[in-house]
């Protein structure tokens, strides 16, 4: 039987707690790009994307404290952090006001958080304004969870961090998923801990490095680990084979030649790829040769090959369940895309469960144009990784059992 570490993700949510007439404090993840010459935002989707719970708890009759952070104001006070412009965002996507708060647990916050009344919006200022946010500091979590009756957490993106707005508020509260993380917990906490077989997980981006607890949870728990990307060639070089000028870490060789013993040893199908487009340089006009096998001198791999694409694709099609995280090549330059893209597209129609993780993963499937046709992309970087390790992640163990 495949599987050994449990780690429960039947957390409540939203949908299982009363909150009429409540004071929920929800954590958002407003941490959004914005252009730096204009100030204006730059992309609004981890905007867009918190409207679901909002609505939900407005309509329900729970007045909403909105909080978040936003870049690493490092506990000073930086305007150009603000989340004013944030606030008149969803104001407009709300179509009703949404109030802002000058502080964070000062008493312009605490005095409009206490005229709140149901079904009105408030959002705090940066929570990463105070150095105690990322301490996880227990009187700043009071501060914070003195403000309202429930705590909600909807931002996936910071759950592997034990923060003050992010675990240590449970303290203090009672504490629930909002409906965005609850989608992060269902799906992919599924796909880990009962998944519909055969789960296959594709792994690539650029170093073994980012990726050891992952690939070694995965190779626990997967049926097939599928290895592309930049780490190829270090899975490559493990297996004795010629990698030219490839991406390699060295001191991974080991790690690799484990993880190859460990998948023998566990009944996991490992796939490394057949052949590769390689180049002689790392330039974006670098002119992509397809080769088999090993690589001479003069060659780096930046995608994977033909024969390799159809293996990959192979394993899909009969997956039940496909995880991946990291691009096949460097789908940045177009002529090295082609990896990347015909995975997408074979998860894209698959009938399998499809989920991407990881910031640039996501990226790229959204830029291919395959992302409506996934199960779910996940929408936190590191939170998603962690996630992939298996490990309890403080944002979600603080919650409250189902
Ligand atoms: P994610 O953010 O989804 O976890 P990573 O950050 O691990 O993914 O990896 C993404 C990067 O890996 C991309 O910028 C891509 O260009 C790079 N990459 C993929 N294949 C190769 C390769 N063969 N050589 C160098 N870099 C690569
Ligand atoms: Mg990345």
């Amino acid at each position: 039987m495949k599987g050994v570490k449990f780690v429960n993700y039947k957390k409540k949510t939203v949908r299982d707690i009363d909150v009429k007439g409540k004071k929920v404090l929800l954590r958002c993840d407003f941490n959004i790009p914005m252009n730096g010459k204009t100030g204006e935002i730059a992309d609004d989707k981890r905007i867009s994307s918190a409207l679901p719970t909002i609505h939900y708890l407005i309509e329900e009759g729970a007045a909403v404290i909105a909080c978040s952070h936003m870049g690493r104001p490092k506990g000073e006070w930086k305007p150009e952090l603000s989340l004013a412009p944030v606030a008149r965002h969803l104001s407009a996507l709300l179509k009703r006001p949404v109030e802002m708060a000058r502080d964070v647990i000062g008493e312009d916050a605490k005095s409009k958080a206490a005229a709140l009344k149901p079904g009105e919006v408030l959002l705090l200022e940066n929570l990463r304004y105070h150095p105690e946010e990322e301490q996880n500091d227990p009187a700043f979590a009071k501060a914070l969870a003195d403000m309202a009756d429930l705590f909600v957490s909807d931002s996936f993106g910071t759950v592997h961090r034990a923060h003050a707005s992010t675990a240590g508020i449970a303290q203090y509260l009672p504490a629930v998923a909002g409906l965005l993380l609850e989608k992060e917990l269902s799906v992919m906490g599924k796909a880990l801990n009962a998944p519909h077989r055969p789960l296959v997980a594709i792994l690539g981006g650029s170093k073994v490095s980012d990726k050891i607890g992952v690939i070694n949870h995965l190779l626990d728990i997967a049926d097939t680990v599928i290895i592309g990307g930049g780490m190829t060639y270090t899975f490559m070089k493990a297996m004795g084979q010629s990698i030219g000028k490839s991406l390699c870490e060295e001191d991974k060789l080991d790690y690799a030649r484990d993880m190859i013993s460990k998948a023998r040893d566990k009944g996991t199908q490992l796939l490394i790829p057949l052949d590769n487009l390689a180049a002689t340089e790392f330039s974006p006009d670098a002119v992509p040769i397809p080769v088999e096998g090993g690589m001479d001198d003069a060659l780096m791999g930046l995608d994977i090959g033909q024969k390799t694409i159809a293996l990959f694709s192979e394993a899909i099609r009969h997956a039940g369940t496909v995880i991946w995280n990291g691009p096949m090549g460097v789908f940045e330059f177009p002529q090295f895309a082609e990896g990347t893209r015909a995975i997408a597209r074979a998860m894209a129609e698959s009938n399998a469960i499809t989920i991407v993780g990881g910031g640039d993963s996501a990226a790229a499937v959204e830029q291919l144009g395959f992302a409506d046709r996934m199960t779910h992309i996940s929408t936190g970087g590191g939170a998603s990784l962690e996630f992939l390790e298996g490990l309890e992640l403080p944002g979600i163990a603080c919650l409250m059992d189902r």
